[in-house]
């Protein structure tokens, strides 16, 4: 495993859904979880199509409550088991060159400790998140739904209201919508989601945009307006997107890198964990010699991604308040539609502009 980061890089993917522990269980993992002194969450407060926030409470949820983690310490955890299992992991490193070599083999180089390696595998796996470096080396384009972005800023927990608040609090507003967590160590993550266009257009208007917009997110406003800023802005592009390809010879994505949720289902972290499960599986069957394994995988994450697609549709067409505004327009966009475009296998923007989608 070749990892760029010592996990102490700023990570986003920080709520996680009561049904994590169904993976991180199976994983053998979850006492390790536990230890870590993640934050649990009790349900999630929104005001998403009215002023007023209703509660969603993961009170009668058979998994128990959510968290809000420590994304760099999670992921830290993961990587030291797979290394307790046996795998060889550089860290940091950084992948510079990946080619077939004919007889189906591939040959890696990456950078390490100053200096360069190399690795021979019969077949890699790409988790690079939402670049899928390797995958779009092989020639897979990524397909995109639209042009989200998060503005990220970590505050400090001031208030002891805050501290006692283990919600997650979404928000939606004229152009796009806020979440906000409290983490563990006292901190809190705001996150302002909207378009890359129209955040550009707005900050070009208005430096530092996000701050007065806070004002127009009158609940996420009152639950910051103690805390101190501690880091951020940070943008991270947050798109629905996925590769027209998922697998192919000897290859496969996983996590992002396969395919990207909006941050809004708070399924990004469980489908990576996911993915990741059901391309183990055909990877033993893929070494063994069945290659059709590989084929269903990528059938299975596709449909995933289908699903994925009508249920975003929906929740986002509950929020009717501003209906001359381009950011709720542009989600509107169905299931069917999205499919009729992406026939280009393309992530071309020209090509989603015929259905509506830029
Ligand atoms: C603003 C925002 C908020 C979000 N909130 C949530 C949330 O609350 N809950 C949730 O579940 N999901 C959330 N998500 C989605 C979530 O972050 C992702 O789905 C999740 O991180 C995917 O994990 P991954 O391991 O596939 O990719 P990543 O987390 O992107 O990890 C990719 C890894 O590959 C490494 N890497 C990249 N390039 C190279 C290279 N060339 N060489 C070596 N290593 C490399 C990186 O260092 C990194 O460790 C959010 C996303 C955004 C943008």
């Amino acid at each position: 495993m070749i990892e760029r980061s010592g996990y102490a890089d700023t990570r986003v993917g920080e709520t996680l859904p009561p049904s994590i522990r169904k993976l991180l269980v199976s994983l053998g993992v979850w006492d390790q979880f536990l230890a870590e002194k993640h934050s649990p969450s009790y349900g999630i407060r929104s005001a998403w199509g009215q002023d007023y926030l209703y509660d969603n409470d993961f009170i009668f949820n058979p998994y128990g409550t959510g968290w809000h983690i420590d994304r760099g310490r999670f992921d830290a955890m993961l990587a030291r088991n797979v290394e307790h299992a046996g795998t060889k992991l550089y860290r940091p490193a950084q992948l510079i060159s990946s080619a077939e070599d004919g007889t189906g083999s591939w040959d890696i180089e990456f950078a390490c400790e100053g200096g360069r390696k190399g690795l021979r595998a019969k077949l890699v796996v790409d988790a690079t998140g939402r670049k899928s470096l390797l995958a779009c080396r092989q020639g897979a384009k990524r397909i995109t739904c639209d042009r989200l972005v998060g503005v990220v800023c970590f505050f400090s927990s001031g208030s002891p209201q805050f501290r006692s608040d283990n919600d997650t609090l979404v928000e939606a507003g004229e152009d796009g919508w806020w979440y906000s967590a409290a983490l563990p160590d006292s901190r809190i993550i705001v996150a302002y989601m909207t378009d890359a266009d129209l955040f550009g257009k707005a900050s070009k208007r208005t430096p530092n945009y996000w701050q007065p917009q806070r004002r127009n997110a009158p609940h996420t406003h009152a639950r910051i307006r103690s805390g101190a800023l501690q880091s951020g802005p940070f943008i991270f592009a947050a798109n629905s997107s996925r590769l027209d390809d998922v697998a192919g010879k000897n290859w496969l994505a996983v996590g992002d890198a396969a395919m990207a949720f909006d941050p809004l289902s708070s399924q990004g972290v469980y489908n990576a964990l996911m993915s990741g499960v059901l391309a183990a599986q055909a990877i033993e069957c893929s070494l063994a010699g069945d290659q059709r394994e590989l084929h269903s995988y990528a059938v299975v994450i596709e449909n995933n991604f289908a699903k994925y697609l009508v249920a975003r549709e929906k929740y986002y067409r509950r929020e009717t308040r501003w209906p001359n505004s381009l950011f709720w327009k542009r989600r509107r966009v169905t299931e069917r539609q999205f499919y009729k475009a992406s026939r280009l296998r393309r992530a071309d923007d020209s090509a989603l502009s015929n259905i509506g989608m830029t």
